[in-house]
């Protein structure tokens, strides 16, 4: 197979007047599509169950994406079933037929770029350059996994021993389950499905009940570039029914999750406990949330820090794992980056964005809002509003992007991941203050640093302990490849997804010694 290197699929540019006209087209396409009956997918069979979930837009409630057949435990049952007939030939198929697929899978992806993002916007409430990202970083991990899989099938990690011929190899563990989160419907659970299929497991997918249209379009993507029958089954449905039902299944030998930090430790206590008939112990990757935080230095160009942390607190409303949801602000230039960061953020319009009118959309659900607005209501008592604090009054469900000051490290809004458009400003001393402060939370994924001082950088590098961390930029938007992701502590089981060593959790290896 004449491979080339990889690199990160580009993004668009939405000023292109041939790439507007474009996505006005995919605009209209998805709009047709509205209210379509979607089914599971089992064993390569379509499967319209008679419970459907309802799948709308969060910026627009008159808007239904689809109706999503809801499986039933008995589907989830045949779902297990399938993956595990389809593991026999699959962990035999060879790893270049396997990483064919998801190469082709890549390159219809980006065929329908226009279509994908479309949809996010209206399903996810992403803004089309938040969507354009997503898509690529879909595109990336079918790419790299891809290319990981073979590189993997090359390398014997063995020295060699006398008199006898050596190997050791990456076999696959079984059939997984994959349980997404609705944040980045198509990236997160395109990867975790790629990365565990493309070295020989089978997979039953549980996507994250807001987003499934959109996972349904992967799975269909996946079909459509030839993948055979109950490689991957899919079976939306409501995570305490089918998703517990899953994991403690006999048959399930993984699982691989991205989620809030509450389901994943349920998930692992779950998968832990042995059950009749069960013969192995089940592993389990468990990608969390993050409460993370940006310091500011005294020693810094603070229009800089301010637009990067605005970035980092605002993209896609607040809605990453990876988002900024404190600022550590050294005390000497406190108030005047206040300042600058009231000031960026004053240009940030929100509003509906599947037709990208706005730079902020609405938070995901119900539950979300009211979760976010009662967090700011807590924020009014822990500290001093600076911008924001208020609801929109329009049929979505939209917050303002909300600055508290003068909060402490041990508040709640300081504690808490809020996962919405809110924002802990924290005061420090000096630099060391700051990095304590920064560690001070049970999670540890994304962290940044913006500063001029060589020597606090290099500090930082040391004690700032967090999965990700980042100098001078903002602390989202990491690329498959080159920022390899995952966290310490509670935020997870540091996975390291878009990185060299994360199809290897979904392998086990095999030492085969002969004599000679
Ligand atoms: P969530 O509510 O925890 O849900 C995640 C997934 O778990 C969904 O598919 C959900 O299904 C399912 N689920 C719920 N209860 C379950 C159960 N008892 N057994 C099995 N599955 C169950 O999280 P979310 O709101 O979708 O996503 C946001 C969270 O994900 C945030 O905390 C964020 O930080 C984290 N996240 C982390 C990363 C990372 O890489 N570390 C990346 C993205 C997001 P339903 O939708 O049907 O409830
Ligand atoms: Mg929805």
């Amino acid at each position: 197979m004449l491979l080339t290197q990889f690199i990160n699929e580009p993004t668009m540019d939405f000023n292109d007047a041939s790439v507007i006209g474009n996505m006005e087209k995919a605009v209209s396409y998805v709009k047709r599509n509205f209210g379509e009956k979607l089914p599971l997918i089992i064993n390569g069979e379509r499967i319209f169950a008679e419970e459907t979930i309802t799948s709308i837009n969060p910026g627009n409630f008159s808007q239904v994406i689809g109706f999503i057949s809801k499986a039933t435990q008995k589907d989830a049952e045949a779902a297990l079933e399938a993956a595990s007939t389809g593991f026999v030939n699959w962990q035999k198929t060879s790893t270049r037929e396997r990483a064919g697929y998801l190469f082709k899978a890549a390159s219809i992806m980006r065929n329908k770029k226009y279509e994908l993002i479309a949809l996010l916007a209206y399903e996810a409430g992403k803004n089309w350059t938040e969507a354009d990202a997503e898509v690529a970083e879909a595109i990336d991990f079918l790419e790299f996994y891809g290319r990981e899989a073979l590189e993997l099938e090359r390398v014997n990690p063995v020295i060699p021993f006398p008199n006898e011929q050596n190997e050791l190899i990456y076999i696959p563990l079984g059939v997984g389950v994959v349980i997404s989160p609705w944040n980045f419907p198509l990236a997160i659970l395109c990867g975790m499905v790629a990365g565990a299929i493309v070295v020989g497991n089978t997979v039953v997918v549980k996507p994250a009940s807001n987003t499934p249209v959109i996972g349904y379009k992967f799975v269909e993507i996946m079909d459509e570039a030839g993948l055979p029958a109950g490689i991957i089954n899919y079976v939306p449905g409501s995570g305490s029914e089918i998703g517990d039902y899953l994991v403690s299944h006999p048959k399930t030998r993984f699982i691989n999750y991205t989620g809030s930090k509450e389901v994943g430790l349920h998930i692992t206590e779950l998968a832990s406990k042995g059950q009749e008939g069960q013969k192995w112990i089940k592993r389990v990757a468990s990608e969390m949330g993050g409460k993370d935080a940006i310091i500011v230095d005294k020693e810094v160009d603070l229009e800089d820090a301010a637009r990067g942390v605005a970035a980092s607190a605002f993209g896609y409303t607040g809605q990453k794992c990876s988002a900024c949801s404190r600022a550590i602000v050294d005390k000497e230039v406190y108030d005047d980056f206040l300042e600058a960061l009231a000031f960026e953020t004053a240009r940030i319009t929100v509003g509906p964005v599947s037709e990208n009118k706005h730079y902020m959309g609405p938070v995901i659900d119900k539950n979300a809002y009211n979760k976010i607005l009662e967090y700011i209501n807590t924020g009014k008592k822990e500290g001093r509003l600076i911008t924001g604090g208020s609801k929109i009054d329009l049929p979505g469900y939209f917050i303002e992007p909300t600055i508290i000051a003068d909060v402490s490290s041990k508040a709640c809004i300081a504690q808490e991941e809020i996962f919405g458009p809110v924002l802990a400003v924290i005061k420090a001393h000096d630099f060391g203050h700051a990095l304590e402060i920064a560690n001070d939370t049970e999670f540890g994924l994304t962290g940044g640093v913006y500063s001029k001082n060589r020597r606090n950088l290099e500090r930082a590098r040391r004690e700032f302990h967090v999965g990700n961390l980042y100098f001078n930029r903002k602390c989202t938007g990491a690329a498959v490849g080159a920022h390899p992701f995952g966290g310490f502590n509670m935020s997870g089981t540091n996975s390291k997804a878009g990185g060299k060593d994360y199809i290897k959790l979904f392998t086990q290896m095999k030492l085969v010694a002969e004599k000679l």
